[in-house]
């Protein structure tokens, strides 16, 4: 099921992060466990460059753009929040920027993607800093 994924976590990363109900939209990325800042949840094997802007914002499924690769399943499920806890590296490593704890939602602030682009939706993260739109933070 995970061949795409090197799973960094001890005993390869099963039961860390899971599919669940999300309070944001559909079902979200979570993690069951509590987990030190910068931790590698997951990193996204058969790079040969840097992901660009663009190749993130594919490989969450965001801004029309879908290769229709089925191995970015866990990537798709991970929702935008104007206050996120995760953030996506150049070199495809999901990493939570701050500590989780158990039962916490995985997000990334889809806007610091969403440079160059004009694509933008409502946002329902409710966080207390919510930006109420999800578009591009640069432009
Ligand atoms: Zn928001």
């Amino acid at each position: 099921m995970n061949q795409i994924f090197d799973m960094a976590l001890p005993n390869n990363g099963m039961g860390i992060l899971i599919f669940q109900a999300s309070s944001i939209h559909g079902l979200g990325l979570f993690t069951n466990d509590d987990l030190p800042a910068s931790t590698i949840l997951c990193r996204r094997l058969g790079l040969r460059t840097a992901l660009s802007l663009r190749d993130k914002r594919a490989i969450i499924g965001i801004d029309g753009i879908d290769p229709a690769v089925p191995e970015d399943f866990i990537f798709k499920k991970i929702n935008h929040s104007c206050q996120p806890n995760a953030t996506i590296t150049d070199t495809g490593c999901l990493v939570n920027i701050e500590r989780v704890f158990g039962d916490t939602e995985i997000t990334v602030d889809y806007g610091q993607l969403l440079t160059g682009s004009s694509w933008s939706a409502a946002c329902l993260c409710r966080s207390p800093n919510c930006r109420h739109i999800i578009c591009s933070i640069y432009n």
